[in-house]
């Protein structure tokens, strides 16, 4: 828990403006906002996607929804509610650096190809995560994606199921949503293979009953697999998929016996969990919390969001508790303390939220821990690479060409990257950063905490954006 944190201590102009930047419209920054604005604080939202929403709350288009209706209406008034508050909405906005000063955001929108310095007086990084996957052989079909996408595709982008058959593999209780929502919109699940074992009975897994609203759901997940005859198994490790006419093939190794499963369907959604967006984060040089088996860079926070940076918070999934109702309380929470920093403890009511939201996260966090350690995954968990397997998908990087370098480098990404461009593509290692870290921890395990090192821009912005911010006469502001 980061200390107890001054209030404001900058100029008098700033105290005068009191303006609020989010980084990310999803849950957590929509709760964050509401909270603020319905108070009069200055709000500005950013968000790379074209609408808020986020992950859980993202929303159909036009199109889409006259065609076939809303989806997840409670986000749809949420949204509308915090757009009628007046905070400014930047969509199709990509964060991709922090000024020297570190008092604003460069901002690039990604129609225009033009950049925006945002300043900020409080800043609230909301930006959640995103999913992990572990290459395997072929990997790179197109009928392989994340569990996120395939569900995504079937019920925001609502794409006809009739006939589509999946397999979900990976970790996580995610894939267990993920199915049921498959399901509900007509894909026939032939399989969910867990790669650990969380389900079995043991004096562990029992301490689920002390969370009954969690367990009641699991529980109906665990029905809606049974009553639809989808076999959940534990323990299995994907080695392989192969295409065929009409869909894939995929191969299991089975952790105990050794033997090998094969099954057919036509898509494959496969992810291992979150990994947090935490570039601002690192760039601030916020403060790491706990460390993680995968090595990802989570801040260490208080309840209320704060990190060690004087009014700099993280909310939601990139604070490391996942669930939309987490990120939801998270953001209602630095909303209360940033408006206790403005404008000093206010009426019973506001302590009464406060209060309530705070006894949440306790809940919610306590939550997180017994997942975490019910899902826990361990380096031997996944497999080392065969040489013919693609390791970076934008650069075109196989396994076979790590051996090499890695014996010269020992443990030094930057290294591994220089010499193989692992990681230099389009995503700049979102896909194969996880997984290089889990090679070199395998291989060197005395290895601290690999991973690439955080550049600004994050991701490739247009060159012409650049200049054209640090020309004067084109520089924009937007202030509180
Ligand atoms: C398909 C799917 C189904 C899910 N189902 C469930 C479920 O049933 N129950 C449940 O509890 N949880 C579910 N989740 C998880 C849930 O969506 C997340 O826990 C929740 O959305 C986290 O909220 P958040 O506000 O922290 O972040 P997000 O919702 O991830 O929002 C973050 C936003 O910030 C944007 N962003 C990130 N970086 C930047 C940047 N640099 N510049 C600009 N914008 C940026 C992102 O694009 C995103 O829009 C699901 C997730 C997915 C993908």
């Amino acid at each position: 828990m980061a200390d107890e944190l001054e209030p404001l201590g900058r100029s008098s102009e700033m105290k005068a403006n009191n303006h609020v930047v989010i980084i990310g419209g999803g849950p957590g920054g929509l709760a964050a906002a509401k909270t603020l604005a319905r108070k009069g604080v200055s709000v500005t939202i950013i968000d790379e996607n074209p609408d808020l929403g986020g992950q859980y709350y993202r929303r159909r288009t036009k199109g889409t929804t006259e065609l076939v209706g809303d989806y997840r209406v409670d986000g749809t008034h949420l949204i509308s509610s915090v757009k009628k508050l007046g905070c400014t909405i930047l969509t199709d906005s990509y964060v991709w650096g922090i000024s020297n000063d570190k008092r604003s955001l460069l901002v690039e929108n990604s129609l225009l190809g033009k950049s925006t310095r945002v300043n900020f007086d409080f800043l609230i990084v909301a930006s959640g995560g995103h999913e992990i996957q572990y290459p395997f052989t072929n990997w790179q079909s197109t009928k392989v994606m994340t569990p996120g996408m395939l569900s995504r595709l079937v019920t925001v982008d609502a794409i006809e199921p009739n006939g589509r058959r999946a397999i979900l593999v990976g970790s996580g209780p995610f894939l267990l949503a993920v199915t049921s929502h498959l399901i509900d919109s007509g894909v026939v699940v032939d399989g969910v293979f867990e790669l650990t074992r969380p389900y079995r009975l043991t004096v562990f897994s029992m301490l689920a009953v002390f969370f009954p609203a969690k367990c009641a759901q699991f529980l109906h997940y665990r029905f809606k697999l049974f009553s639809n005859g989808v076999k959940l198994t534990q323990g299995s490790r994907l080695r392989s998929v192969q295409d065929s006419y009409d869909g894939i093939t995929a191969t299991f190794d089975k952790r105990s016996g050794g033997e090998q499963v094969v099954v057919e369907s036509q898509l494959l959604g496969v992810g291992y969990g979150f990994k947090p967006n935490s570039e601002v984060l690192e760039i601030l040089n916020v403060e790491r919390g706990e460390s993680t088996s995968f090595g990802h860079f989570y801040p260490r926070v208080d309840r209320y969001g704060r990190t060690s940076q004087q009014n700099v918070f993280a909310i939601g999934e990139v604070s490391g508790i996942e669930g939309f109702k987490s990120a939801m309380v998270g953001g209602v929470l630095s909303g209360q303390r940033i408006l206790r920093d403005i404008k000093g403890v206010k009426g019973f009511a506001s302590m009464y939220v406060t209060l309530v939201h705070y006894l949440r996260s306790i809940y919610e966090e306590l939550f997180a821990k017994f997942l975490k350690k019910l899902y826990r995954i361990d380096l031997e968990d996944f497999p080392l690479l065969d040489p013919e397997v693609l390791l970076c998908r934008c650069e075109g990087v196989y396994a076979s060409e790590l051996d090499g370098v890695l014996s010269q480098c020992e443990s030094d990404m930057a290294y591994v990257k220089a010499e193989t461009r692992i990681g230099m593509g389009l995503c700049q290692g979102r896909m194969c950063g996880t997984a290089l870290g889990i090679i070199v921890k395998k291989k060197y395990p005395k290895s601290i905490s690999p991973g690439f090192s955080i550049r600004i821009p994050f991701r490739p912005v247009a060159i012409g954006s650049i200049i054209a911010l640090e020309s004067e006469e084109n520089r924009d502001y937007i202030d509180g």
